[in-house]
């Protein structure tokens, strides 16, 4: 048999398909020590995941189904749910490889838990990820809507220990389908009683994260910066208008899509604002003299190539994972003299809109609003103040700091209901979920 994990998400749905398997789950088993596999046949994958030390970190569960009728890959994937639910968005997104796949889904979900840690969220971290290029054509609305439609209903198979919401690749009118199936999505549209699209909060919070990072290095406000934005897509727009507002002297964008040049320069014609359309993957923009450089494109941007050519002081932006290697980049990022400020320390707010979601609407919603100002002490701006003022004193890396407060806060369980979304897991497992055997029996 070919290696399973070196298979294209494509090849591996027919691999399933062959197999009759619809469904399955690679769960850690505490006692055993061993990530557990529904079916035999998935053993590969369990062992890529046992044998990870860099994006495996013991997570609780990942499950996965063909999508009924689209047979577009569907996957939900819980790093850790002691303080909750686990919360993240799910992501349609284009991978080379089945591992690849396996990879992302596992970085984002621990990258929910850091995050909606740090935040004080009473929620665990998980992250969704579908496949595109899998299945039917999702160009095809009525296509789009019920592949939306058939990730609600995997989430209402798994009992709740995933709540889902937007993320790159999605709209809040994806949410609206996902919705029509299952109660556990936030981030639907506001006409349904949701909190819509989480970018523009998240723009918001980015910006008070660069705040804490000048106020810190004693270079005072953003009125007259420099910055460079890569990425001007939910959270790269509106982070433009916020710079605008407190002043910010030069703004210098890049994009893939030459439509957001026009727009930008549109919706702010006094602005000294420059937009590059560069390829996929390109990263120049790093080079440019600005004050500050904010990531608001894609994941594992700084890295051993890109770090040597980064002229900013301060790196601060809403791109999850933005280290391509969180053990040594971190590091490297300091050894240069620029500020990092971690991405799941900055970019909290897009789950945050989501948090209150069930708890009904307030306008301003002082729990909030209390993210982005000065007098809340695990605000972003006072926690990152926090997190710089003990790296400096340590010698420790401000992502290294971030990293140990919301590690320890992520074990912290939830005060109601303790370590329950285990248990949904478990039950879930033990259900018969995935047909064949149950996790009693592998
Ligand atoms: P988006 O897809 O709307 O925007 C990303 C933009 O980056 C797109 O316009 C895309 O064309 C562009 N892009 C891709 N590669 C590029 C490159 N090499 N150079 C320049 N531009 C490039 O996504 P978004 O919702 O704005 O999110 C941006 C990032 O922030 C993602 O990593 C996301 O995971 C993260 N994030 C978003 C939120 C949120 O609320 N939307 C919250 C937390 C984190």
């Amino acid at each position: 048999m070919s290696d399973i994990t070196r298979m294209t998400p494509e090849a591996f749905c027919g691999f399933l398909r062959e197999r009759n398997i619809t469904r399955f789950y690679l769960i850690w088993n505490d006692e055993r020590q061993q990530v557990v596999p529904s079916h035999p046949e998935l053993q590969p994958l369990a062992a890529l995941l046992q044998e990870d030390a860099r994006d495996f970190d013991r997570h609780e569960g990942v499950f996965v189904q063909l999508g009924p009728e689209t047979g577009t890959l569907q996957g939900a994937f819980v790093h850790r749910t002691c303080r909750g639910q686990a919360a993240g968005g799910v992501r349609f997104w284009t991978y080379d490889t089945v591992e690849d796949y396996l990879r992302d889904g596992l970085r984002l979900a621990r990258g929910m838990t850091l995050k909606n840690a740090l935040a004080g969220l009473w929620w665990g971290g998980g992250k969704g990820v579908m496949a595109r290029g899998t299945g039917a054509d999702a160009s095809d609305p009525g296509v789009r809507r019920r592949i939306y439609e058939e990730y609600g209903e995997l989430m209402t198979g798994l009992n709740g220990c995933y709540v889902t919401a937007e993320d790159v690749g999605t709209s809040v009118e994806d949410m609206a389908a996902i919705f029509s199936r299952t109660r556990f999505t936030t981030c639907i549209p506001a006409s349904l009683g949701g909190s819509g699209n989480p970018s523009v909060p998240t723009a918001r919070g980015v910006v008070r994260g660069m705040e804490a990072a000048l106020a810190h290095l004693g270079l005072g406000s953003l009125a007259g910066k420099s910055v460079a934005i890569q990425g001007l897509g939910h959270v790269g727009e509106p982070l433009v208008g916020f710079l605008c507002e407190r002043g910010v002297g030069r703004i210098v964008g890049s994009d893939i899509e030459p439509a957001c040049a026009e727009r930008l320069r549109a919706a702010y014609p006094g602005l000294d604002l420059e937009v590059r359309i560069v390829e996929r993957g390109d990263c120049s923009l790093f080079a440019e003299p600005v004050d500050i450089l904010s990531p608001n494109a894609t994941g594992a941007v700084l890295g051993e190539k890109t770090i040597p050519h980064i002229a900013a002081k301060i790196v601060c932006g809403a791109a999850n994972n933005q280290l391509e290697d969180p053990e040594s980049d971190d590091r490297r990022l300091q050894e240069r003299g620029i500020l990092y400020m971690p991405d799941f320390l900055v970019n909290r707010m897009g789950i945050v809109n989501c948090a209150d979601e069930q708890s009904g609407r307030i306008e301003p919603d002082p729990v909030f609003e209390r993210h982005l100002g000065d007098d809340w002490e695990n605000s972003i701006y006072n926690l990152s103040l926090q997190v710089l003022a003990e790296a400096e004193r340590s010698g420790a890396t401000p992502h290294r700091i971030a990293l140990e407060l919301a590690e320890e806060r992520s074990m912290e369980h939830h005060p109601l209901q303790g370590h329950r979304s285990k248990r949904i897991i478990q039950g879930v497992a033990r259900s018969g979920w995935a047909g064949g055997a149950s996790l009693d029996e592998v």
